[in-house]
């Protein structure tokens, strides 16, 4: 390898992630340190932060655009992975599209030096730097910011981890070990200026501690929310962040992903459902996993529900006389006619949104969770084009916050390992052509279309907000023409009595 560009995630004004470590100060000094490593061992290489973008695609579009006007023989992104605050060790993977080998390669290099699990090298058909850069490209995630394990394996190895890449993707082996450097520093937080001072204002009652950390940065919407995430509330106490309010709830509060064994337990209550085998109208009985995708998602809702989770709540509302376009005044004949009612808030009516949503999503795409924009209609816009099973364009955000929020949360994931998305599942039974995974423009709108495919849950989401909010958004529903079964309200009620404890799976 003889030249190589090199550039940290993210941006100082639109940060990655942060918990024990911050993401983009950690990045930036695993680059230098890498770009020294690699000059040492006479391999060309120049090095690229990103200190002015304030959002995520001016960001992604500054690091490639960079990377793309380089001369060089090899691209590579550093990030650190996050997943959920924890002290168990999580470790090391290197994504890519076309380098797997270089990419086991070096995850195998860095696993060397610390002792944390190597994740190995990843597949990633999602990521705009790999898809982008016109050379051979990686993407380390050297550890995960939210991990004590990693964060103190890391520190603790800094130089040799970083020596550890340089050797591994320039091939050359750096004999001219040198002194090794004093154990490093935590960086100082950038200073702050009026360009990215944040008016934090707070009220309390009892006992409470507000904690900052990462860096404070003013930003776009998405932005906003990272910090939202650095602060951690504990107690009763509500923050205004530029005049936004903010209490204490978590803005995500699964309390870790569905566990496996909830996950297998309700796949199989899905699998052996009636409605798993169902016929329905003009489109036959369902791919295998749709039913069992759409169940997961339901259960992750359910879940959220419980911890109060606004969009979930939303969903879950009783019926809204004063809205003709909520789903539940649209279909409310043919509730009544299998005698359920929509008029108390709570779990029951949540799961007659879910029975009406599974008979939607087959209706506009026969439960293909990669379905493009009918290439009949002419939306071809970001924020117009359709996408994903249930066929819903991004331009639906706009009649709730709950549909912006599921955005942030979903896509805060979309760059790490995302469990809840399904895509695994709903996937099962589907193919997709290359021309079902293009999607139109750019932006938040071509964001949406991403993500409503390869996290099907998603998808399922946003379109459940939108049948509360404006149900006229899908054809099928103004025309009536998504069924609604009785053997899809039984399969939502039982994944509740599973989690309810009265009935265990079936065995
Ligand atoms: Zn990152």
């Amino acid at each position: 390898m003889s030249k190589i560009a090199i550039s940290s995630g993210h941006s100082t004004k639109c940060q990655g992630a942060s918990d024990i470590l911050n993401e983009v100060a950690e990045a930036t000094r695993v680059v230098d340190r890498v770009a020294e490593y690699l000059r040492m061992a006479h391999v060309e290489v120049e090095t690229f932060h990103d200190t002015v973008s304030t959002s995520q695609n001016e960001n992604l579009n500054r690091i490639v655009d960079w990377h793309n006007s380089k001369t060089r023989d090899l691209d590579i992104s550093v990030h650190f992975n996050a997943y959920q605050h924890t002290s168990k060790p999580m470790g090391t993977e290197v994504l890519y599209v076309t380098q797997s080998s270089l990419a086991s390669k070096v995850s195998a290099a860095i696993c060397e030096e610390h002792d944390l699990p190597n994740r190995g090298a990843k597949y990633r058909s999602d990521l705009f730097f790999l898809n982008s850069t016109e050379e051979p490209a990686i993407l380390l995630e050297i550890v995960f910011v939210d991990s004590s394990a990693d964060a103190s394996e890391y520190r603790e190895n800094f130089d040799s981890i970083c020596m550890a890449i340089a050797e591994s993707v320039s091939g050359v082996e750096i004999d001219d070990k040198p002194v090794p450097p004093e154990p490093p520093e935590p960086e100082e937080p950038p200073e702050l200026t009026d360009q990215n001072r944040v008016e934090i204002t707070g009220s309390t009652t009892g006992d409470v501690a507000v904690i900052i950390n990462g860096t404070l940065v003013r930003g776009e919407k998405r932005c906003l929310n990272t910090i939202r995430m650095n602060i951690k509330m504990i107690g009763d106490v509500t923050v205004s962040i530029n005049g936004e309010e903010f209490n204490n709830k978590p803005p995500v509060v699964l309390e870790g992903p569905l566990s496996e064994e909830d996950q297998d337990a309700i796949k199989k209550i899905a699998n052996g459902s009636a409605i798993a085998d169902y016929s329905w109208r003009d489109r036959g009985t369902a791919p295998s996993g749709y039913t069992a995708g759409v169940s997961l998602t339901f259960a992750n809702v359910y879940r959220k529900l419980l911890m109060d989770h606004v969009p979930s709540i939303e969903m879950s509302q009783a019926r809204d006389a004063n809205n003709s376009k909520d789903v539940f005044n649209v279909y409310k004949s043919k509730y009544e006619s299998l005698g359920l009612s929509n008029e108390t808030s709570g779990p029951d009516t949540l799961v007659n949104l879910f029975a009406l949503l599974l008979g939607l999503g087959m209706r506009e795409s026969s439960g293909k969770h990669c379905c493009g924009r009918d290439m009949s209609a002419d939306n071809v816009t970001s924020d117009t084009c359709e996408a994903g099973a249930w066929q819903t364009s991004y331009n639906a955000h706009s009649f709730s916050s709950s549909f912006d929020q599921l955005f942030n949360e979903y896509s805060e994931g979309a760059e790490d390992d995302d469990p809840q998305g399904f895509l695994d599942v709903y996937e099962q039974g589907v193919s997709c052509s290359s021309s079902d995974w293009s999607c139109y423009g750019s932006g938040n709108g071509y964001e949406h279309q991403e993500m409503s495919k390869r996290q099907p849950a998603y998808a399922a989401e946003v379109a459940a907000i939108t049948l509360r909010n404006r149900s006229d958004h899908y054809g099928p529903i103004n025309r009536q023409e998504a069924e609604l079964r009785k053997e899809a309200v039984d399969l939502f009620k039982e994944i509740v009595a599973y989690f309810e404890g009265k009935t265990a799976p079936s065995a």
